[in-house]
């Protein structure tokens, strides 16, 4: 099988280094990604760059940097998984949504209370008085496409846009491998029982920091039951019948694509 197309792939950004020190960095080309929640907007050859600008990375001859900006209209952005975005301001800016949201969520040492301040040698964050390391947080989440016959399980929660459906997902719990989660998160979601599970591809998701581990299975037993907590419907869609999906960009709708290929 061909490796798919995902975004949010990291290939468009090399160097990969988050700072402050401005002295680290090497050139005088300033690209700048303002992020607002879901929005961004990239300007590109900036000459000044903000105090609070928060570089990450180059790319092609680019130093990139982020910054918040609450005020951000929507009139002026795009959303980040729009399908009109081209791949490699979805790659740059995705990258740069995650590591904002992961900064601000730690000023702080778990460990002693200092502050963390950036590394000078590696993507992470250092304590200014224990040096306990930070490194920036990827969540590992299990999706899965399965299918019984001509019919795909498709679920939806309540939070999706009107007819939106996708595929069964949820986080790895500690002490479980991935395939373990799988089995669980269909059997607590969807009360299905599945077999014959293979692993199809990942794709990194920055919403807002998840590592998406694809895999397809075959039903194998068990009635629906669904979990009204988690969802708001679950069931067999026929391939020829089936409702509104996940846009291309993501990896949920990669997955129902393939499984529709192999029927
Ligand atoms: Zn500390």
């Amino acid at each position: 099988m061909l490796l798919p197309n995902l975004p949010f792939s990291r290939e468009f950004i090399k160097h990969l280094h988050i700072t402050t020190v401005k002295s680290n960095i090497s050139g005088d080309n300033f690209t700048i990604i303002e992020l607002s929640g879901s929005r961004f907007k990239i300007h590109k050859d900036v000459k000044s760059i903000r105090e609070d600008a928060i570089f990450f990375g180059k790319y092609k001859n680019e130093n990139l940097f982020f910054i918040e900006n609450d005020s951000l209209f929507e009139e002026d952005s795009f959303n980040i998984i729009s399908e009109k975005i081209d791949e490699e301001s979805r790659g740059v800016a995705g990258i740069a949504r995650s590591f904002s949201i992961w900064h601000s969520e730690n000023i702080y040492c778990g460990k002693c209370g200092g502050s963390l301040l950036f590394s000078n040698k590696e993507t992470a964050k250092v304590c200014s008085k224990c040096s306990f390391t930070v490194y920036p947080r990827l969540n590992p989440a299990v999706i899965v496409g399965v299918k019984k016959g001509p019919e795909i399980l498709l679920t939806r929660k309540r939070e999706w846009q009107r007819n939106r459906y996708g595929v069964v997902a949820g986080f790895i719990e500690y002490g479980e491998s991935a395939e373990e989660a799988v089995n669980r998160e269909v059997f607590e979601e969807t009360g299905i029982e599945i077999n014959n599970l293979k692993y199809i591809t990942t794709q990194f998701w920055p919403f807002p920091y998840q590592i998406m581990i694809g895999f397809l299975a075959d039903y194998s037993a068990g009635e629906l039951k669904v979990d009204r907590c988690e969802l708001e419907e679950a069931g067999w869609f026929h391939k020829d019948h089936l409702p509104g999906l996940p846009p291309a960009t993501s990896i949920s709708r990669f997955l129902i694509d393939t499984l529709i290929d192999r029927l």
